[in-house]
């Protein structure tokens, strides 16, 4: 390569943008390409960037704690880069005793502690939660963005740093130095990278409340809701296998029960339902580097996490495109962890 390398990304979700604006910032001269209209799991996530209560909930976490707080931890960066408000407030695990008990013991095999909360605390800082939730654990470590705000705004920084887009879909390589994908669980490129062929897909239904919604993000045993600019996002289910984001109301409707029974007084609001697929790997970490094939880097497989891992993501893809040191959590997801 001479001069500022030219870098085509495919997708322009989280990882996309993300990615987008980083090697933009690094000189590169940037195109993000996306047809639109196919699955997007960054458009329909609830934005949770949730090491803690992730690590402690989603066994496929658990033993990547130190990764997660990695990728919180680059959010209060990406966040004043893009202008976009990050919710610190925190998290509240609501449940009955024997699963709370679980969980208080799921922070303390991390070396963590949980906050205990009384009820009516608990009722302070999560308005409209139901009066017999009890008392609840606290973490201040979970945080949030709005992938509704957050996602049109890492686009329109993006743009402002010189990044092109485009509304295509991406076949291959072509003129570009560097192809980056990033196309979540579509499976146009298979052909480019050899790696991809490793992502199952996760079908996943979110519903979200259309009333005013404040306050901490709740997590319970069968679901979560975390408020938002557009309403009370109320998530999420886990299919997997299953690759469309036709929205099936038998399956989503766990979660209006789910909803309901957090925040009674939401019965009679109305709501909308979506579906995303998330891209998994086999380990249930993201691919993030190169491909065996020439030229081509890899920022896919995400899972449940892609909206707190993006600017750790964005950081690992700049630094292998620019030759910087990619720092110390590129082995763990480097794509060749599935080769041979
Ligand atoms: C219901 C639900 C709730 C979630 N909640 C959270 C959460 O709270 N916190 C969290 O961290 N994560 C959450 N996730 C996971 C998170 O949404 C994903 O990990 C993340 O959005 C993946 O981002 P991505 O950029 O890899 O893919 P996507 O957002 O799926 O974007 C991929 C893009 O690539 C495009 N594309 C596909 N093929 C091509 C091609 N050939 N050329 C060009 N473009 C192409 C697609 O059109 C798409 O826009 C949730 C997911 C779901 C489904």
């Amino acid at each position: 390569m001479s001069g500022a390398p030219t870098v085509t990304i495919a997708g322009a979700g989280v990882l996309g943008l993300a990615s987008a604006l980083a090697l933009a910032e690094a000189g590169c001269a940037v195109t993000v390409c996306d047809p639109g209209g196919g699955p997007n799991a960054s458009g329909v996530a609830a934005g949770m960037i949730a090491p803690v209560l992730e690590a402690v909930l989603d066994a496929e976490a658990r033993a990547h704690l130190d990764l997660l707080m990695a990728g919180r931890d680059r959010w209060p960066g990406l966040a004043q880069r893009a202008g976009l408000t990050l919710d610190r407030s925190g998290a509240l695990a609501v449940g009955d005793e024997t699963w709370l008990a679980g969980v208080a013991a799921g922070f303390g095999a991390l070396g963590l502690r949980a906050t205990e909360i009384a009820p009516a605390t608990a009722l302070a800082l999560a308005p409209g939660l139901s009066e017999r939730a009890g008392r609840a654990l606290l973490t201040r470590e979970d945080w949030r963005v709005d992938p509704q705000v957050a996602l049109p705004a890492l686009r329109r920084v993006a743009a402002a740093r010189g990044v092109v887009f485009r509304t295509e879909a991406v076949t291959g390589r072509g003129e570009a130095d560097v192809l980056v994908i990033a196309s979540g669980a579509g499976q146009g490129l298979a052909a480019a990278a050899p790696e991809l062929s490793r992502l199952s897909p996760i079908k996943g239904h979110i519903m979200r409340f259309l009333a005013p919604a404040a306050g901490l993000t709740v997590r319970a045993e069968t679901a979560y809701a975390a408020p938002g600019e557009s309403g009370l996002a109320v998530g999420a289910t886990m299919e997997p296998g299953r690759a469309d984001t036709l929205v099936d109301f038998a399956a989503a409707a766990p979660l209006l029960a789910a909803g309901v029974k957090l925040f009674p007084k939401l019965a009679d609001t109305r709501f909308e339902l979506a579906a995303g697929v998330r891209a998994a790997t086999p380990d249930g970490l993201p691919m993030v580097g190169w491909s065996a094939a020439p030229g081509v880097l890899l920022a896919v497989g995400a899972r449940r996490n892609g909206w707190l891992l993006g600017p750790l993501v964005a950081e690992i893809v700049a630094a292998c495109v620019t030759g910087r040191e990619p720092g110390p959590y590129a082995a763990m997801l480097d794509p060749a962890r599935f080769r041979g």
